[in-house]
């Protein structure tokens, strides 16, 4: 585990230095082929990237990859019950401090969208909610999105090149397009797990920095390379995903590329869950993760709840597997 098959020359296509390189080979698991591919380790920054960007990318996605699943419970609120939840959301995103929205919140339950996505509203410092939000690699059904229009930011859009067509998700414009061919200004740029997906990690960042106005936010969130993962499963952590995951980025090649791109990082939260833990424990075993099984068969009550705290402690130290890093616009 976590033995290097050779060291060569490799120059880091995210921090541009060229040393000699520890080689890893990874196998396809999500389906698995057990298809090998050669990824390298900067030694400078500590990213882990494929060594050969494959030609054809587009084989290795099963057909439903990029059609998340709508949602399918009601709206929590219809009517007057809706625009006091909207003013719910809106005060505790942007007056968190506010004497009569803090009040609110201790006497009403907080709107269930908040309760799943609020944190990146919060931790986004908008300056109202009329700015612009747009998601990257959203899916043809940005469930994220159109919970944020329920929770009154409606100024809303979702890009997506995967996707068969321009299309209104539950009012949200999701357009086939990619992140060059936009225009406009953005108070708030998000990337959930798609970065890692980019052949040109450096070139989306940057295209993300221009649709930004000025002290705007970019939010991405990605796996975290050279933790607590890795250093435990090794070439068996699920997040790896070769082909797929072009890259995984360590903190310090995130803070190298927003400094490359005009981005300041501001804040790192680390968001892994039991999941992570279930399903790298599962290579482990040899099971594909889109096996007929679900993801918790062959872990008792006891072992689900451990690995719920074990992601928890990881999370709290900064040590985990995934992580959602906040930029602002230089
Ligand atoms: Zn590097």
């Amino acid at each position: 585990m976590n033995k290097p098959i050779r060291h060569q020359p490799f120059a880091c296509r995210i921090c541009s230095k060229r040393a000699e390189s520890e080689i890893f080979l990874l196998s396809e698991m999500m389906h698995g082929t057990r298809e090998t591919f050669e990824y390298a380790k900067c030694s400078n920054c500590g990213c882990l990237q494929i060594l050969e960007i494959p030609a054809d990318l587009g084989r290795y996605y099963p057909q439903d990859y990029y059609s998340m699943q709508p949602r399918d419970e009601p709206d929590e609120y219809k009517g007057i019950k809706r625009l006091i939840a909207q003013w719910y959301c809106r005060s505790a995103a942007l007056t968190p401090s506010s004497i009569l929205g803090h009040t609110v919140r201790r006497l009403l339950p907080m709107p269930t969208d908040f309760v799943s996505y609020g944190t990146y509203l919060i931790e986004s410092r908008l300056r109202s909610s009329r700015d612009k939000i747009l998601d990257v690699g959203c899916g043809a059904s940005p469930n994220r999105l159109a919970a944020f229009r329920r929770c009154g930011f409606r100024n809303v859009e979702g890009v997506d090149p995967f996707i068969e067509k321009d299309h209104i998700y539950e009012g949200v414009p999701v357009l086939r397009r990619t992140i060059d061919q936009l225009e406009g200004e953005y108070g708030l740029v998000m990337l959930h797990h798609s970065l890692e997906h980019t052949p040109d990690p450096v070139g989306t960042l940057r295209h993300a920095a221009r649709l930004l106005r000025p002290d705007g936010t970019c939010l991405i969130r990605v796996p975290v390379m050279g933790t607590y993962f890795w250093r435990r499963f090794g070439e068996n952590w699920v997040e790896l995903d070769p082909p797929r995951h072009l890259y995984s980025f360590s903190v310090d090649a995130m803070r190298l590329l927003g400094e490359q791109t005009g981005l300041r990082l501001y804040k790192t939260t680390f968001d892994s869950s039991a999941w992570e833990i279930a399903a790298s424990i599962r290579y482990e075993r040899g099971i594909p993760l889109r096996s007929t099984q679900k993801s918790t068969d062959g872990f008792s009550a006891t072992e689900l709840s451990e690995f719920n705290k074990k992601a928890q402690e990881l999370n709290d130290n900064q040590d985990a597997g995934r992580a959602c890093f906040y930029f602002k616009r230089i």
